[in-house]
């Protein structure tokens, strides 16, 4: 349809266009150099095939292009006199007219225009075939059929290599995804050559090696805490049969047996504890008692009770405190995350019984820092320290309590506080665990 319809109208536009550049051309050069006049219309003739004929008082002048279009001379008469009726009496530059001939089925583009003015009289006619596009437009279609089936195959065979390319990936992905869902966690993802897919076979990979890692805590959890809870069990079991069998009537021992039991007992209500705020914490479900309060006062509590240590042998407990500084937040959590450092500063502190607990402004923030000088955490486990279940290579061979909830409970009290949090550490120096909170106003009294 386009073919048809535009070729047509297009072609004759452009042919008209062409037509009156030349036109133009000519005109000017007439009344520029009338001399050269004549070797530019042959030229132009010759170049776009057109008849150029200019009618002046010296007589008529016919610039033929040769080609085997020649109107028969009454017909050219007929039009050209047609086209100057049309301009003489529409007070128009120029005239242009399509006429057809009748004899051999031909048409051509008559144009008309003064040479020299209107006064002059002098003509310039030009007149060009328009040949019939039709036959082009038939060709054209024909090699569009040819090359619409060509690209259609090629297409198809590009299609093809696509397809098998992408869906490959993607068949692999499944295959290593049906594994892992039977707990293969040593499979691995491979995305073939495009991007999306090479995401998703990473992403995967991430996702597995996570699955790998949680899997594992879980199975050291359960290994902790069943060792974790057997051990105060059996010590409360044996020291019950104890007070049963033996101590039962000696006030001394009996006292002495009991305060073991209390201990283990409180030792096992401190992991359930944990174990609990750490599921809470997990499911998003642990509440927030928030108030102003002032962090320095909090510090001090828990530094006064580790102060005290300093009256024994070796001991080196120290804190820096900067003024009363307040902070909007829940007292008691905050609390439990500096007692929780202060602790593994002591567990994990080894033979320097050296702790420091400092407090101090930085800025809009007021930050708490708790340093040891223990055997420090590997550079490829400080981020891991603060995952849940998780204890470090070096602790987790040595017999120090624990259970790797810890942290991970800090971390998820100060994260719903939005404090900066972190652990600067090096093999051999020690530790300092610290986290930052925004200060604000003191509560009006
Ligand atoms: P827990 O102490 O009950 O094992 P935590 O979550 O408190 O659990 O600590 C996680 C692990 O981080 C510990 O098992 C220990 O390996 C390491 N860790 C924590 N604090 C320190 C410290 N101050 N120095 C060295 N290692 C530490």
């Amino acid at each position: 349809m386009l073919q048809n319809f535009f070729t047509t109208n297009y072609y004759e536009q452009m042919k008209v266009q062409e037509t009156q550049r030349t036109a133009k051309l000519l005109v000017d050069e007439y009344s520029r150099d009338p001399s050269g006049f004549g070797r530019l219309a042959q030229s132009a003739s010759s170049t776009s095939d057109i008849f150029i004929r200019v009618d002046t008082d010296n007589g008529t002048e016919v610039y033929d292009s040769g080609s085997y279009f020649k109107p028969s001379n009454i017909a050219y008469d007929f039009e050209t006199s047609t086209a100057k009726n049309q301009l003489e009496s529409n007070s128009v530059d120029s005239v242009s007219l399509i006429a057809k001939d009748k004899k051999n089925d031909t048409r051509r583009l008559v144009y008309a225009t003064y040479l020299d003015g209107r006064s002059s009289g002098s003509m310039l006619y030009i007149v060009a075939p328009l040949y019939p596009v039709q036959s082009t437009i038939v060709i054209l279609q024909r090699q569009l059929k040819y090359i619409s089936l060509i690209a259609l195959c090629i297409s198809f065979v590009l299609a093809m290599v696509i397809a098998t390319r992408l869906s490959q990936p993607i068949k692999d992905i499944t295959k290593s995804a049906i594994e892992l869902s039977k707990g293969n966690y040593n499979v691995k993802f491979k995305g073939g050559m495009f991007t999306e897919t090479k995401e998703l076979a990473k992403t995967l990979n991430t996702a597995s090696y996570e699955m790998q890692k949680t899997d594992s805590y879980q199975r050291d959890l359960i290994a902790n805490v069943s060792h974790d809870l057997k051990t105060p069990l059996t010590m409360i079991k044996s020291y019950a049969e104890m007070i049963n069998d033996i101590s039962g009537d000696n006030p001394e021992k009996r006292r002495q047996h009991l305060n073991v039991i209390i201990t283990e007992t409180d030792r096992l209500n401190k992991l359930v504890t944990d174990m609990l705020s750490a599921s809470r914490l997990q499911s998003n479900t642990l509440e927030l008692h928030k108030e102003t309060f002032d962090l320095v006062g909090v510090a001090e509590d828990i530094a006064n009770t580790y102060l005290l240590l300093n009256e024994q042998e070796g001991y080196h407990v120290h804190f820096n405190k900067c003024k009363p500084t307040y902070v909007y937040g829940d007292k008691e959590k905050i609390k439990q995350v500096i007692s929780n450092f202060a602790s593994n500063a002591f567990k994990y502190g080894g033979d320097s019984k050296y702790m420091e607990i400092s407090v101090k402004r930085s800025g809009k923030n007021v930050r708490v820092d708790v340093i040891d000088h223990g055997d420090g955490i590997a550079a490829d486990e400080l981020s891991h320290v603060w995952d849940r279940y998780y204890r470090t290579s070096a602790n987790r061979t040595r017999d120090i309590e624990g259970s790797g909830l810890g942290l991970a409970i800090c971390k998820g009290i100060l994260v719903l506080h939005n404090a900066d949090y972190g652990v600067d550490s090096k093999v051999g120096e020690g530790s300092d665990f610290w986290f930052e909170m925004e200060t604000v106003r003191p509560p009006k009294v």
